[in-house]
C-alpha cells in the first residue's frame, strides 16, 4: 500500500481525511510542521496532504522546508485547506505545491485527486527506475553515471579531495555469447557486476555500466595506491570465482581488465581528457594479456 502523509494541526480533520482515504492507502500523520517534515523524511510517503494554517511553522514555510532537502523535494504535495483565497492558492503552487483543495472537502473529489497524484508520482519512479538502473546488472546506467561522475569531479576539485575512475571491461566476452548463448552471457554479466559490488568498500560504492561488457567504477578521497588496490582485489574476485561452465562442466574462466587512475582535479583539468586517459589504461591493460589492473 502506497503510504499518504496528511499534516494537519486539527485532530478532527485528520480523523475525517483517514476515513476517507484509509481503503486505499497507509495513512500517517502529524499535526505540527515539524514532525510533518520529519516523518516525510524517514518514511517517504507517495504524497502528502498539508494544512496552512497551523500553530508554530505554517504550510508554506514546511512546504519550503521540503522542498530544500533532497530527500523530501521529489515527494508531492497537495494543500489541502480552509484558506479560502486566490492569493494563497497561488502561493501554493508557486511553492511547488501539485494541487491545492478548498474546505468544505467533496469525499469523492478528494480521493480522486489523492488517486491521481499517487498514480503519476508511482509512474514517475518507475521511470526513474528504468532510466537510472540497469536491468540485467542491477547497477546504474550510463545515464545516471553522467550526472553522477560530473557531481563528484566538481565536489572534489572543491574539497581538493582524490577522485579515481575505474574503466573495467570482460575479457573475450564476445566468445561468451558465441559458445553459450546470448542469454547465458546476460547471465554472466549479472554475476560480475554482483562480484564487484560485493568486493568494493561498503562506504564507496559505485558503479555502472556504460553499455555492453563495460563499466565504470567511481571513487572518491582514496589515495592512488588504495584505489589501485581495491581495483586489483575487484579484478581477482571477478577472476578467482567459477561463473562459467563447459558441457563437460569444467569451470571457463571469466576475467576482467581494468584501466584508471586517481587525481585530485583543479578547476583546469577536464574530466573528459582523464577519462579518455583512463580508457588508454584499459587498453594496455588488454595488451599487456588481460585479468589485470593498469593504473595511473
Ligand atoms: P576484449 O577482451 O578485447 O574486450 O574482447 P571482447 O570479446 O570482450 O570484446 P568485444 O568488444 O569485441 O565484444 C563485446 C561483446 O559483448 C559483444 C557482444 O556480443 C557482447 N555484449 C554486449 N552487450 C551485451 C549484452 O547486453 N548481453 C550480452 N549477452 N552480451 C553483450
Ligand atoms: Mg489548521
Ligand atoms: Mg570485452
Ligand atoms: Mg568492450
Amino acid at each position: 500500500m502506497e503510504k499518504v502523509l496528511i499534516i494537519d494541526d486539527s485532530i478532527f480533520n485528520v480523523k475525517m481525511l483517514k476515513d476517507l482515504l484509509d481503503k486505499e492507502y497507509k495513512i500517517i500523520y502529524a499535526t505540527n510542521g515539524s514532525d510533518g517534515f520529519e516523518i516525510a523524511k524517514v518514511q517517504q510517503p507517495s504524497l502528502i496532504l498539508l494544512d496552512i494554517e497551523m500553530p508554530g511553522q505554517n504550510g508554506f514555510q514546511i512546504m519550503e522546508k521540503l522542498q530544500e532537502d533532497n530527500e523530501t523535494q521529489q515527494i508531492p504535495v497537495v494543500f489541502l485547506t480552509g484558506v479560502n483565497d486566490t492569493i494563497s492558492e497561488e502561493k501554493a503552487f508557486f511553492c511547488g505545491a501539485v494541487d491545492y483543495i478548498r474546505k468544505p472537502y467533496y469525499g469523492n473529489v478528494v480521493r480522486a485527486r489523492v488517486r491521481t497524484h499517487v498514480n503519476m508520482y508511482r509512474y514517475r519512479r518507475m521511470l526513474e527506475t528504468q532510466m537510472y538502473i540497469d536491468v540485467i546488472t542491477g547497477l546504474y546506467t550510463r545515464v545516471h553515471c553522467i550526472g553522477y561522475m560530473d557531481k563528484l569531479w566538481q565536489s572534489c576539485i572543491q574539497e581538493k579531495n582524490p577522485f579515481s575512475l575505474g574503466v573495467v571491461d570482460i575479457d573475450y566476452f564476445k566468445r561468451v555469447n558465441d559458445t553459450y548463448g546470448h542469454q547465458e552471457g546476460d547471465r554472466v554479466l549479472g554475476i560480475v557486476a554482483e562480484i564487484m559490488k560485493a568486493t568494493m568498500p561498503k562506504e564507496n560504492n559505485y558503479i555502472a555500466r556504460m553499455g555492453g561488457e563495460e563499466f565504470f567504477i567511481l571513487l572518491h578521497g582514496e589515495k592512488s595506491a588504495k584505489a589501485a588496490e581495491i581495483m586489483t582485489t575487484v579484478c581477482s574476485a571477478v577472476g578467482h570465482r567459477n561463473i562459467l561452465q563447459d558441457d563437460k562442466k569444467n569451470y571457463i574462466n571469466v576475467t576482467i581488465s581494468i584501466g584508471g587512475g586517481t587525481v585530485i582535479p583543479s578547476s583546469r583539468d577536464s574530466l573528459k581528457s582523464f577519462i579518455v586517459l583512463a580508457d588508454k589504461m584499459l587498453y594496455k591493460a588488454k595488451n599487456n594479456g588481460r585479468n589485470q589492473v593498469v593504473w595511473m
